[in-house]
């Protein structure tokens, strides 16, 4: 259990994390990217700033395909379940792996500058600028299938593999959500193998902080599958309403025979 003090000092922590999305700036690599625009959005990528390091973690063990996938530690015991319900299920066993987990902003500018041979605005659609991706949070996984199958990690045909409709149908019951479906509006290519973690309600531990962070992007462009809360019902009480004394018209007497 944390103390008092450093529980404090988490909480400053975060208010800085909060903070810091507005103060990086999106790395363009040829200057062709456009500026953001008023919900700070660049190529359709929302501003990210880097996870406080202490919040980042390992991964379970032999998740990741590289010796460095790490989470944020929020996520960490959600990740556990998942994975453990997946291999239990005969159809994905243990295929699931992790392709590329906490990516920090300096990490995700040399990604973004790789591949020079394309756009700085055309690279967007499918990398996110430095200072815009989901994976700084640490709360963003890229999941990849081993054995692969014929489909190269991060592509679409990943859709069609049996762990990947298993992510479709469960990733929920765990608190993911797929960040950019097939035809989002927010313009950022479909990217069935990316999940960021939001919490499986908003009373799980570290899930208000998720959910704060990527707030403006669930609000805009809904993930599909979404996690959704139940909506709230709220019953008001009405005015009563005076019952109104109606006098019955009179009943016409029947005619009938005199006698
Ligand atoms: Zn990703």
């Amino acid at each position: 259990m944390p103390t008092a003090p450093a529980a404090f000092l988490r909480f400053l922590a975060l208010l800085i994390f909060a903070a810091l999305p507005v103060a990086v700036q999106a790395q363009s690599c040829d200057g062709a990217l456009p500026p953001p625009g008023p919900d700070g959005r660049v190529a359709g990528h929302f501003p990210y700033g880097d996870a406080p390091p202490q919040d980042i973690v390992p991964a379970p063990a032999g998740f990741g395909l590289k010796p460095y996938c790490r989470v944020h530690r929020a996520m960490l015991g959600d990740l556990q379940r998942l994975l453990d319900a997946a291999k239990a299920d005969p159809s994905v066993g243990g295929t699931l792996r992790g392709l590329s987990c906490h990516r920090e902003v300096a990490r995700q500018r040399n990604i973004f500058c790789r591949d020079r041979g394309v756009s700085a605005a055309e690279r967007a659609i499918s990398v996110a600028p430095a200072g815009h991706s989901e994976h700084a949070t640490g709360y963003a996984i890229d999941f990849a299938v081993r054995p692969a199958h014929g489909c190269p990690d991060a592509e679409a045909c990943m859709a069609a593999s049996p762990a990947a409709r298993w992510l479709i149908a469960n990733a929920r019951r765990f608190g993911f959500e797929m960040s950019f479906p097939a035809g989002n509006k927010q313009r950022v290519k479909w990217e069935p193998w990316h999940w960021r973690w939001v919490g499986t309600s908003p009373s799980e531990p570290g899930a208000a902080q998720a959910r704060a962070i990527f707030a403006k992007a669930r609000a805009q462009f809904p993930a599909e599958p979404g996690i959704r809360d139940p909506l709230k019902v709220v019953v008001t009480s009405q005015p009563p309403v005076p019952v109104v004394a109606v006098a019955a018209p009179p009943v016409p007497a029947k005619k009938g025979r005199r006698r």
